[in-house]
């Protein structure tokens, strides 16, 4: 045994205890450059494809034209097929006269007779130019004759006017299109246009799609408690089908190794790659990884990655066909799957890498990251006073909404320990379009404000709410990086809210007020009717009762601990970041009471106890007043279906 760090695949194998815990993590470099060495080169399947399916495939061999387009000299405009020569000496003062012959050519019309000298044939744009005729006169700059059936001309024509040849778009015999030449819809039209019906292309890989984990219910079917729905069944089908790939999602499976075995075999028997999320991280239930090594060599690449997030992603080879399996989270299965799984899928589909679009933003705050590992950060872009800056939006990468406000992510190195603010970064988009919002409001989020700006939405504006806190909003409100800044600050020396917060260029508009009080399950005789400062004392006063505070930070936080005064009661250390955290904290049993707004307790089901109205309002940027987004909020805010809305949720209106 050397004193080489164990290959990945030896650690894969657990056999030993601490090789289970990622022994070898490989930077992504190496881990995609592993995996791609033991799966190319390769020899792709061929298949023709029918031109109406084509659309998105890259041609697997060079397109040579059968056939010239034209296939015949074309008339480019309605008019005569004429000599030119009988029209050398015409002029303004001196018509050449042609008599007409007896036909007429219209599109799909063979010609019959020829142009002899002094003749003309009426001709339709589109049509074969018939036998002896090198011109086409315009229909506008002729005159019917005086004599029956000729026409005058007062201008002379030159060889080739109005005339389209054969073979002068594409020449029969010429490289139309070469073979990795992705087909879209031009692509498609000149194919067309030269009568191929069908494409030869890689084969679509067929790629099965397992997702693991007991917790795991499809979408569409009742959550029981503790499970959660199944989310990369239905995100890693659809990025290998934009990838190239043939998606074919078999469900979740429970971590049950046997089962899951057989699974695991089948699939890789019928398909040409596997891909698994979930049960890689190498805790007590998770069985994927295991079952790997056993389905063919080489086995397992890479087990665990330098990357943020996705750290024990696990990439195999088995007998040439690729094994992937996902971490679990959907936001790390995702970057995953772009970062290095996407590379490999469209090399196997025959397709070129993936055209990243990016633009250059300003990162207003400081991105802290973790050092040796290439980190992805979920960024939303608004437009700041000098171009755009990119707000981070993750969660954690256990988020997946992160993903709706985020226009595209940023990259942060392996050897960078935190990207400073005010630092420029490329942020690759998502889209290829990048649509800046109409209208931003960075700051606390409250539910009441998705009720306000709805009419916005339909009205085709595009309404960014990003979600901070408070002072938070007032930092961007004060660089310029939003219009409106939604705050609810309790100033203890006024006694005031959101006012005494203001900076100069700032404006306040009233929002709305949200009740907040104290929730708790119906029938607790601890709290039923009794007043707040009642109840918190009954609280306190029973060891056995739990609360859930909030987090530092947050207007309610402060409201707390003025209740509790020194009192430090069991549950103060469980600070969830929202109202609706709390909410189901106490629904689930895993707390007694907590503070959080009526609208919420309501939702949950959960009786409350009134406390004290917190005012929610705007800091308006001044400058950005006119801004027609900013005059569409303010409208909307003022309006009777907004109040009316703001009641049917449970707030009342300032
Ligand atoms: P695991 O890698 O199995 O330990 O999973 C890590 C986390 O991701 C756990 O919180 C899982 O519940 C969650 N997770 C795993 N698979 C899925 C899935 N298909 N959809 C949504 N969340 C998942
Ligand atoms: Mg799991």
């Amino acid at each position: 045994m050397t004193h080489s760090p164990l290959p990945p695949a030896a650690a894969a194998r657990g056999e030993s205890h601490e090789q289970e815990q990622f022994l070898a993590i490989l930077s992504r470099e190496e881990a995609l450059a592993r995996f791609e060495a033991a799966l190319f080169p390769r020899r792709g399947t061929t298949q023709l494809r029918p031109l109406a399916s084509a659309l998105g495939a890259a041609l697997a061999e060079d397109i040579v034209a059968p056939i010239d387009v034209p296939p015949f000299d074309r008339a480019n405009v309605d008019g005569f097929a004429v000599r030119s020569a009988d029209l050398a000496s015409a002029g303004e003062s001196l018509p050449a006269t042609l008599s007409l012959n007896d036909e007429t050519i219209a599109c799909g019309t063979q010609p019959l007779l020829p142009v002899r000298p002094g003749t003309a044939t009426p001709i339709a744009t589109g049509g074969p130019v018939p036998r002896g005729a090198d011109a086409i006169v315009m229909v506008e700059h002729t005159q019917p004759s005086d004599e029956a059936d000729g026409i005058e001309i007062r201008r002379a024509a030159n060889p080739g006017q109005f005339v389209s040849y054969a073979g002068s778009d594409i020449a029969r015999g010429e490289m139309l299109l070469r073979a990795g030449t992705l087909i879209g819809s031009r692509e498609i039209g000149m194919l067309a246009a030269c009568g191929i019906a069908a494409v030869p292309v890689a084969r679509r890989p067929r790629v099965a799609i397992l997702s693991t984990g007991d917790e795991l219910v499809p979408p569409g079917e009742t959550l029981r408690p503790a499970a959660i729905y199944d989310v990369n069944g239905a995100i890693v089908a659809a990025a290998v089908a934009e990838n190239g790939g043939e998606p074919d999602f078999l469900g979740a499976f429970p971590d049950e190794e046997v089962a899951l075995e057989t699974a695991m075999r089948d699939a890789l028997a019928s398909h040409d790659m596997l891909i698994l999320s979930g049960g890689t991280s190498k805790g007590a239930g998770d069985v994927s990884h295991r079952i790997v090594p056993r389905l063919g060599s080489p086995g397992i690449l890479a087990h665990g990655v330098a990357l943020k997030p996705g750290k024990p992603l696990c990439l195999a080879v088995c007998d040439g066909k690729p094994v992937v399996i996902l971490p679990g989270f959907p936001t790390s299965a995702m970057f995953t799957f772009h970062d290095m799984i996407a590379p490999v899928l469209r090399r196997m589909a025959g397709l070129p890498p993936r055209a990243e679009h990016s633009v250059e933003a300003t990162v207003p705050v400081r991105i802290g990251s973790e050092l040796g590992r290439t980190e992805f950060v979920m960024a939303s872009l608004v437009e700041g006073a000098d171009g755009l800056v990119a707000y981070p939006t993750g969660k954690g990468s256990g988020a997946i909404t992160s993903f709706a406000q985020a226009d595209g992510f940023l990259r942060i190195e392996a050897l960078a320990d935190h990207l400073p603010a005010g630092s420029r970064a490329k942020v690759t988009l998502f889209t290829p379009e990048l649509r800046v919002p109409d209208l931003v409001l960075i700051g606390s989020h409250c539910v009441g404000l998705d009720r306000v700006v709805a009419p916005l939405a339909a009205k085709g504006l595009l309404v960014r709410t990003l979600a901070v806190g408070s002072l938070g909003g007032l930092a961007a409100a004060r660089r310029g990086e939003c219009d409106l800044a939604p705050i609810h600050l309790f100033d203890e020396k006024t006694g005031t809210y959101n006012e005494p917060f203001l900076a100069p260029g700032l404006e306040l508009v009233r929002g709305w007020r949200r009740m907040q009080g104290i929730v708790h399950r119906p029938g607790d005789r601890r709290f039923e009717d009794r007043s707040a400062e009642e109840a918190v004392a009954a609280a306190l006063a029973d060891p056995d009762c739990l609360m859930v505070n909030r987090n530092q930070g947050a207007g309610t936080r402060i409201l707390i601990d003025r209740l509790l005064g020194a009192a430090r009661p069991d549950g103060y250390f469980n600070q969830p970041k929202s109202h609706n955290a709390v909410a189901a904290a106490v629904a689930q049993r895993r707390a007694d009471w907590g503070i959080a707004i009526a609208p919420v307790a309501e939702a949950a089901g959960l009786a409350f106890i009134p406390l004290i109205e917190e005012h929610y309002d705007f800091a308006l940027v001044t400058a950005r007043r006119e801004r027609p987004g900013v005059i569409a909020f303010l409208e909307a805010l003022a309006s009777p279906e907004s109040a009316a809305a703001l009641r049917e949720a449970g707030f009342a209106k300032a």
